[in-house]
């Protein structure tokens, strides 16, 4: 056994997965925890955690952080592993490189990305780039076009090619991309289904939002699940299906029911953020959604759009610049009903969608904490304190471990199969990953809000990322970059 370095003394651990809730000291050493028990011996750090709930740090499967401060609001929101599985990376490999050459505080990890493949394969433009250059490409007409044979070919094997360099799944930005033949999403699902992965899926548009969409977004993740025997995960079923939480949850219900293997995810928030250039926010296609111009805010200058010739000047000239799209009205106890019925749902993980930070001023992503021209969704910094608040102290709370489960141990469940790390998070015992989290059960809870977005969550105390401090007493630890790949070991 690994020599002791750090004793949390004390506190409350809670291991999501076999139920463990008793006081007691865990020990750190080496990355990993190596003893849980009573009065454990002296280690050179000695934490006390009287008082103070120990665990398993969360486990993000919806992240799009790629800057410092941002990922930083995010371990202050409990959070030890932050992946890009949605949007994903291609050519994988070079994403891995990248991160890994610039190291980050938190563990990160990366789903091959289907529109990436796609924008090179079919609108023929370079390989690779940066979340930026995705989100400036987003509503760009040539990479949503028909693949020729050929190109889904091409296409096919850029994804498998991502698959054995250790992509955790395939992520489908198909929602961005609505007139895709359905017959491609088939054969991407395949391929995740030949390799033992999941595929990460933001819906197409909902057939009661367009009328004339070529297939309905739910069904369509339900039917391939069903035809392939692929894990379909669904993503931010809050935020794609609207004031349809209810249809859309009961599909997936049956169709789990009926042995598809089917997982969704959710924020608590009723705003989404995006490219305000994607195909889905062109002026003429905003009352599909219920919306108007001013249901928009610009995140670089933090304006209300006013009108939808605003919109379109905007789209035209920075189609990758993010905006706050309001969808559901918070303030509504019905919309906020249907938010916690995405977050309740049997099976469901929170996941967090987010953002990186955009600056009115010049980029500061070294700055902390992040200044006042830094901006994002509240999601980024707060999703996880806020999502332990309305499960643990709502109408019907759940317990403690029952809440964390969903945080930590059930999206980590959710990748094991082909990811041995993942055995190895999302839970609290001797031999786990040391990724830990320290928090005050009583003043946990998430501050960010739309008008200050970048306030870290209250009552994260410690956070400790492969046995190395990156929260400690509430204060983030300025040079700790102890993060560590991600990776799957496909068949
Ligand atoms: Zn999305």
């Amino acid at each position: 056994m690994a020599e002791s370095e750090i004793v949390l003394r004390g506190g409350r651990v809670i291991d999501p997965e076999s139920g463990f809730d008793a006081v007691a000291d865990v020990a750190i050493g080496a990355g990993r925890v190596t003893q849980i028990g009573a009065d454990l011996p002296a280690a050179p750090v000695e934490v006390d955690a009287a008082g103070l709930v120990v665990t398993a740090g969360f486990v993000d499967l919806h992240s799009h952080v790629n800057d410092l401060a941002g990922l930083r609001l995010q371990a202050l929101d409990g959070v030890t592993t932050a992946m890009e599985l949605e949007a994903g990376a291609s050519p994988v490999a070079a994403a891995y490189r990248a991160v890994a050459a610039e190291g980050r505080p938190i563990n990160y990890g990366f789903a091959a990305s289907w529109a990436q493949a796609r924008m090179t394969e079919v609108a023929g433009f370079s390989p690779g780039g940066t979340l930026a250059q995705v989100l400036g490409r987003l509503g760009h007409p040539a990479w949503q076009r028909p693949a020729t044979p050929e190109q889904l070919t091409a296409l096919l094997s850029r994804l498998a090619s991502d698959l054995a360099d250790g992509a955790l799944g395939i992520g489908l930005l198909l929602g961005y991309a609505p007139a895709v033949d359905p017959a491609e999403y088939v054969r991407v699902a395949e391929l995740a289904a030949q390799a033992g992965v999941p595929t990460f899926t933001h819906a197409r548009d909902l057939i009661e939002m367009v009328p004339d969409a070529v297939i309905d977004g739910a069904e369509e993740i339900v039917r391939v699940a069903g035809q392939t025997g692929a894990h379909m995960h669904y993503c931010h079923v809050n935020s794609t299906s609207q004031r349809r939480i209810d249809r859309v949850l009961g599909l997936v219900a049956r169709a789990q029911a009926a042995g598809a293997r089917i997982s969704t995810e959710a924020y608590p928030y009723g705003s989404g953020m995006t490219a305000i250039g994607a195909a889905f926010l062109a002026p003429e296609r905003l009352a599909e959604r219920g919306l108007v111009a001013s249901s928009l805010t610009y995140a670089p200058t933090g304006e209300r759009v006013a009108s939808e010739a605003r919109l379109r000047e905007l789209r035209q000239a920075d189609p990758g610049g993010l905006a706050i799209i309001e969808l559901l009205n918070e303030d509504d106890p019905a919309d906020q009903a249907l938010l916690m019925r995405s977050l309740t749902f049997p099976g469901a993980v929170v996941a967090s969608d987010a953002m990186p930070l955009t600056w009115s001023g010049p980029a500061d992503p070294l700055a902390w904490p992040p200044g006042p021209t830094a901006m994002t969704h509240p999601r980024t910094a707060g999703t996880f304190g806020r999502a332990m608040r309305l499960l643990t102290r709502g109408d019907q709370p759940l317990g403690l471990a029952q809440a964390l489960s969903r945080c930590s141990l059930e999206p980590a469940r959710l990748l094991e199969e082909r990811v041995p790390a993942m055995r190895r998070k999302g839970r609290l015992r001797a031999g786990a990953d040391g990724d830990l989290l320290v928090f005050d059960p009583v003043t946990l809870t998430d501050r960010a809000t739309y008008s200050d977005s970048t306030r870290p969550s209250a009552g994260i105390r410690h956070v400790l990322v492969n046995g190395v401090f990156v929260v400690r007493d509430g204060s983030i630890v300025p040079d700790a970059r102890p993060g560590r790949p991600v990776r799957a070991e496909p068949r």
